[in-house]
């Protein structure tokens, strides 16, 4: 079927006009020009409430038949925690894939676990949907309120990429809506091009609709550790012998500490604030800080080995040492 040109009055009438099982909002689309970065504020034509894979695809076919000379961009939003506008659609279609995070979630166990996700799913509610299994995806952010779609559009970077990689070399398959309005299915062996155009690709390639995420047995307890260093030398070279020791952490993350009181005020507390010995040894000055963020995965049989596990590996007299247990 050939579809005339439109003019940009008609196309709301247009879009309407479409088969969905949810629907298209014109009115409440201010939330959708916002996000984490709070600099850019693009208002979109219309906000798309998918109830279902196939309303995304409807949609973009139609705005694929309608050429270019529609001029209506299309962006996917997980939960709007870009910086610089990447979520948001000027004049265009913003997906709130947040409407298909009801999709239900399949974990499979077995020697190669993996949970099938909806890309509009939050990671925080696949954490606890695969612990029901005993079992958590290899390669985490830090923060978890963040979409499967999302962070596997960027790369998905944590404590765990130096072991695992980052999220996105942890995904065996991706359902995907192509520019085209095609549903698709790739994965390393099929549609690859695809498969690594999507991943890490902005939402420029597709729409991640569901993904197939590797998971492996969840610890029971974990050891967490802290390390606060003046010296960048020894923070790196410390960093660095970690993460190429042989038995070493689980979770190994740096950070520089620019924030004057913010950051080093969290760490005070985790202390007694009424020792005033420990207190005083997150004095900065002003100066930058340098942070290590450390953990150990365990059983709880394993505690005594896993207490030793810090003094081999961290050069201590540089260093302030926070420690915790944890159950997972
Ligand atoms: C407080 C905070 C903590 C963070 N911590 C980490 C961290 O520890 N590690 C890390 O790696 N990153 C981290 N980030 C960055 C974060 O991973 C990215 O900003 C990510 O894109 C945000 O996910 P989102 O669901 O909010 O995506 P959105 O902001 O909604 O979208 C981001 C981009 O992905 C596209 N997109 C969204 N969903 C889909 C989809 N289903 N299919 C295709 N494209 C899609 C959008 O169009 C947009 O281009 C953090 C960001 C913040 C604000």
């Amino acid at each position: 079927m050939r579809y005339q040109p439109l003019s940009f009055l008609n196309i709301p009438y247009s879009l309407k006009s479409l088969p969905l099982n949810g629907h298209f909002d014109f009115d409440e689309i201010h939330h959708a020009a916002s996000d984490f970065g709070n600099r850019y504020q693009f208002l979109p034509l219309a906000v798309l409430h998918p109830k279902s894979v196939s309303d995304i695809a409807t949609t973009i076919r139609h705005i694929w038949q309608l050429g270019p000379g529609s001029e209506l961009t299309v962006a996917a939003r997980g939960h709007g925690h870009s910086l610089q506008g990447q979520a948001q659609a000027h004049r265009g279609i913003v997906v709130n894939m947040k409407s298909l995070s009801g999709l239900k979630m399949h974990t499979y166990t077995g020697k190669h676990p993996y949970v099938d996700v909806s890309g509009g799913e939050l990671w925080i509610n696949v954490l606890h949907e695969t612990l029901k299994y005993g079992l958590a995806p290899k390669s985490w952010t830090d923060y978890l309120y963040l979409s499967v779609g999302g962070t596997l559009s960027n790369a998905g970077i944590s404590g765990q990429s130096f072991r695992h990689g980052p999220q996105i070399s942890n995904v065996h398959q991706l359902e995907v809506v192509t520019g085209k309005g095609e549903v698709v299915n790739c994965s390393e062996k099929k549609n690859a091009d695809l498969f690594y155009g999507v991943l890490g690709g902005l939402g420029q390639f597709g729409i991640i609709t569901r993904a197939i995420i590797s998971l492996e047995p969840a610890p029971k307890m974990v050891k967490w550790i802290r390390v606060l260093y003046s010296d960048f030398a020894t923070f790196v070279r410390d960093q660095e012998h970690l993460i190429s020791a042989e038995k070493t952490f689980d979770y190994i993350e740096g950070f520089v500490i620019i924030n004057k009181t913010g950051l080093l005020n969290n760490w005070r507390s985790s202390f007694n604030p009424q020792d005033p010995v420990q207190a005083r040894q997150f004095e900065s000055d002003g100066r930058t800080l340098f942070c290590l963020e450390l953990a150990k995965n365990f059983n709880p049989d394993e505690i005594d080995i896993v207490n030793n596990v810090r003094h081999v590996m961290i050069n201590q007299s540089s260093a302030i040492v926070l420690i915790r247990y944890s159950n997972f």
